[in-house]
Order: structure tokens, then sequence, then C-alpha cells
């Protein structure tokens, strides 16, 4: 509502019988809203341990596997023996087995190779759009991969 309100959306569609009321008016709450492309949202999306795991989508960054959250941990890129930082740059998501590898080496004494550079999201995973059965019809219509499957 804030994007629509401030002109950087417009609306799509609208549910006829949901209402948004403020103090002196009345909004048709929207269904499917359009940001317009000459409007970025700049996010500063905060380093925590989610949202690494996010960003590697919960991929060891050396060995490739995908792992549930209980079974991952972290690498610092740098160690920190060496004067890392804990920062987007220098983490990334980890399985334990490489995390043994790896220890307190640096990147090329280790032998690993990371599959991308690190680097801080400009997404929020927060605002990832996960739909359900029981979302409007309508969203699916913007997810031609998922109709398809
Ligand atoms: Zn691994």
């Amino acid at each position: 509502m804030i994007l629509y309100l401030t002109g950087r959306a417009e609306v799509v569609d609208e549910y006829d019988n949901k209402l948004i009321r403020t103090v002196s008016t009345s909004y048709k709450l929207p269904k499917i809203l359009r940001l317009f492309q000459n409007h970025k949202i700049s996010l500063n999306v905060k380093f925590t341990r989610m949202n690494v795991f996010f960003r590697d989508q919960f991929q060891c960054q050396y060995c490739s596997i995908k792992l549930p959250v209980h079974e991952l941990t972290f690498d610092h890129v740098v160690p920190v023996s060496q004067q890392g930082a804990t920062s987007w740059e220098n983490v990334v998501t980890c399985c334990k087995e490489c995390n043994g590898k790896k220890g307190s080496k640096s990147l090329k004494t280790s032998g690993l190779v990371l599959k991308k550079i690190p680097k801080k999201p400009r997404w929020s995973p927060e605002l990832c759009l996960r739909l359900s059965d029981d979302d409007p019809l309508e969203w699916w219509n913007f997810f031609p991969e998922k109709i398809a499957s």
C-alpha cells in the first residue's frame, strides 16, 4: 500500500469486497500491484544467519550440497585468524564436511573453490513471494513456471 500511495506502483487488480479504511477514506485492497521500473527499492538487508542461508540458497558454497538449516554452518573465506571480517563479502554457507576441510586455512591453501563470490544481496528474503494454495488464483499468472509443473 505504501508503494501504491507514494506513486511507486499501480494497481493491476483489486478485491471488490475487501477494504482498507483510514480515518478519512477507504481503498479497495489491491490484489496485484505493478512496480514502476524507474523506481528502485533500496534495501538494507540485515546480515543474519538466516539471510546468509537464503542468499546462498541453503547450499554449501564449496561442494554445492543443499542441506537443511541444522546441517549447515558458515565459513569465513578469509579466516578470522587472518583478519577476515564477519561480513556479507567474507562469510558463506558451508556444510560441516567442507568446513572441516577448510578450517582456518586460506582458500588457496585449502584447495576448495567457491561457487560464487559472496556479495551483499540486493533483495530481502522477507520480501520474496511464495505462493500457497489459498492465495488468489490471479497471482499464479505471474509464476508461469509453477503453473506448468
Ligand atoms: Zn560442502
